[in-house]
């Protein structure tokens, strides 16, 4: 098969492990970096052409993995590929889905997946109630489209919560304010879904004085056995925003697991090193059971 990954950098960890488990299979891979692409919206012949003229052409699959800060250009760029009949890995439809945090838990909850209570709004003038909606102090507040645990405060008193409400609405930040669910013990789960299956799972431990998980953040992870009942809700979560591959942020709480968020271009290196699962080859072998010219839609909803 003819494969490009759409990414900016191709020597991240995760891109190298694609690339080698690709060619190890026989494919033809190469990283295509979605920002010098640029497209002809053209109902009968839509193309994608490449830094000052290369047509990209003949492509079978394309496996998305689009930094933050790029989403709206690079899930333009594969929603042409996908016009081609191209296959995506994940669906662009899914990825800006699951980029923005208040979309996806509006769309995880109206399917019953459990969520630490979640409020967001507009006027500054409903800050007090918005707080004692969520449960009052403690409580996060974060940045729509955070990741890597960047935008994501910890506000202990209902002072700090308001402060820090007040400055992100100062700077015209989307935020969301969610329930700190303190039981957690600043560690979470991450599930990694590939199609129906949860292949693989860690727990991540914040560093000592964090609450943040994430391992840029300087957690640690290390491998669990999850249960059946939070490998049901990351496939679930999964399915529901239509992605094929995605890593499942799941807090344990007193009342059950909870999902955080769900990643549709999830890091290699940390479930691969904890795991010593070849997650890329498990991609790519998924890949070959479900490209075909044409199939580029999935079913995920809102
Ligand atoms: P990001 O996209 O930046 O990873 P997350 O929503 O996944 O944002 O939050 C980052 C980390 O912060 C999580 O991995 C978890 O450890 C911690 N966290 C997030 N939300 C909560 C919460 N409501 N209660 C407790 N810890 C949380
Ligand atoms: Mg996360």
């Amino acid at each position: 098969m003819k494969i490009a990954i759409l990414a900016r950098n191709a020597h991240l960890y995760s891109h190298k492990r694609l690339i080698e488990a690709a060619k190890k299979r026989g494919h033809s891979i190469r990283v295509i970096n979605p920002l010098h692409c640029y497209m002809n919206i053209s109902p009968h012949k839509p193309e994608v052409h490449y830094r000052g003229g290369e047509i990209l052409s003949g492509l079978d699959a394309i496996i998305p993995r689009i930094g933050a800060s790029v989403t709206f250009y690079a899930t333009a760029v594969l929603r042409q590929f996908e016009m081609m009949g191209v296959y995506p890995l994940n669906e662009s439809v899914a990825i800006a889905r699951s980029r923005d945090k208040l979309r996806s838990l509006q769309i995880l909850s109206r399917k019953g997946i459990s969520m630490p209570t979640t409020g967001f709004a507009h006027s500054p003038h409903d800050t007090d109630d918005l707080i004692k909606m969520v449960g009052g102090a403690p409580l996060v507040v974060k940045l729509l489209e955070g990741t890597q645990g960047i935008g994501v405060v910890l506000a202990e008193t209902g002072q700090a919560a308001e402060s820090v409400i007040s400055a992100f609405k100062g700077l015209k930040a989307n935020i969301l304010v969610q329930e700190f669910v303190k039981e957690a013990g600043g560690a979470d789960i991450r599930c990694f879904v590939i199609g129906n299956k949860c292949v693989a799972a860690m727990k991540r431990q914040a560093k000592s004085g964090e609450f943040r998980a994430n391992l840029h953040r300087g957690g640690r992870a290390t491998l669990i056995k999850v249960t059946p009942e939070m490998r049901k809700l990351a496939v679930r979560a999964t399915k529901i925003l239509g992605l094929n591959v995605a890593g499942v942020d799941i807090l344990p709480s007193k009342n059950g697991p909870m999902i955080i968020e769900v990643n549709s271009s999830p890091g290699l290196e940390g479930i691969e090193n904890a795991t010593g699962k070849d997650i890329a080859g498990m991609i790519i072998d998924f890949i070959e059971k479900n490209a075909m010219p044409g199939k580029t839609k999935s079913r995920g909803k809102g």
